[in-house]
């Protein structure tokens, strides 16, 4: 596989980042996911916009490359053949050549560019959206800006292995009572013709597909309430499901070992899986 870090592409074995780096030592990075679909970069503009905030959010500079990451990605695509997969992104705050707490100068440190692909054929004809995945609710305690894209991601990871042992397939997150979101994912629940999803705030990502989703649901004739909901709330939902760049909607079937709904895909869900297949696929850079 072909890789780029700062400027170059290179085999990955070849490439290399400081140890000194920042997203080594403090997780001071961001990162985005963008999928590929028939070699195609879905929710692009979208994905660098967020990138962007994320810079800002965190004071740090933005990589020399920014106005050519459209160029990037491509290149990357086609170097590696990806049809179908991802490519992930990460720019850390860079290295000051020692360890300290203190953010380094923003006039002297550069930022850490690294991009790779993941070739995942049968993302978007997956199995597991045919079948709907179970999930449990776990506590967030994660820190309070989770609308910055960080690489700290070492809670949401272990939600997943917290899921994987109670034998489900992810974990929704619970904070005062109200489910924020999945460990990698928006979280939804859908009542009569209602598409219910937390309301943006700090306290969640906004996710990229998330606005494209809800944007085709109000096409759609949906009603979409934006608002906090409960584990209780979602138990008694007709259908649920997740939202994010690499699993597109994913229907839920299962919540803390209760049914939802026929305990399979439900129709909204599938429905809105469709859609913004075809719709991304069409509008995909
Ligand atoms: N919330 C969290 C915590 C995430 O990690 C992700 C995926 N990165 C999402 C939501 C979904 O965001 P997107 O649709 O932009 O992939």
């Amino acid at each position: 596989r072909t890789v780029y870090v700062n400027g170059e592409y290179l085999p990955e074995d070849q490439a290399t980042v400081s140890i000194f780096d920042r997203s080594f030592l403090m997780a001071d990075g961001v990162y985005e996911v963008t999928s590929v679909l028939g070699g195609k970069l879905i929710d692009f503009p979208g994905h660098m916009a967020r990138l962007e905030r994320s810079l800002v959010e965190l004071d740090m500079n933005k990589p020399e490359a920014f106005d050519d990451l459209l160029e990037i990605h491509r290149k990357l695509v086609e170097l590696n053949g990806i049809d179908e997969g991802l490519i992930y992104l990460q720019v850390s705050r860079g290295s000051a050549g020692d360890r300290d707490f203190a953010f380094p100068d923003t006039e002297v440190v550069k930022p850490t560019l690294v991009l790779f692909t993941q070739s995942k054929p049968g993302l978007a004809d997956n199995p597991a959206a045919r079948k709907g995945i179970k999930i449990i609710s776990i506590e967030d305690i994660r820190w309070g800006r989770r609308d910055v894209k960080t690489t700290q991601l070492l809670y949401p990871s272990m939600g997943k292995m917290m899921a994987k042992k109670a034998g489900a397939d992810d974990a929704w997150m619970v904070e005062d009572g109200f489910v924020t979101e999945g460990t990698s994912n928006n979280a939804y629940i859908v009542k009569g013709n209602k598409i219910i999803t937390r309301q943006l705030s700090n306290d969640i990502l906004h996710g990229i597909t998330r606005a494209a989703v809800l944007r085709f649901a109000r096409e759609a004739q949906m009603d979409v309430e934006e608002r906090s909901f409960t584990i209780d709330e979602a138990k008694e939902a007709d259908e649920a499901f997740v939202t994010s760049a690499s699993t597109f909607v994913m229907p839920v079937v299962e919540i803390d070992g209760e049914t939802i709904g026929e305990g399979t895909p439900g129709p909204k869900a599938l429905r809105l899986r469709e859609i913004y297949l075809d719709e991304s696929r069409k509008a995909a850079v």
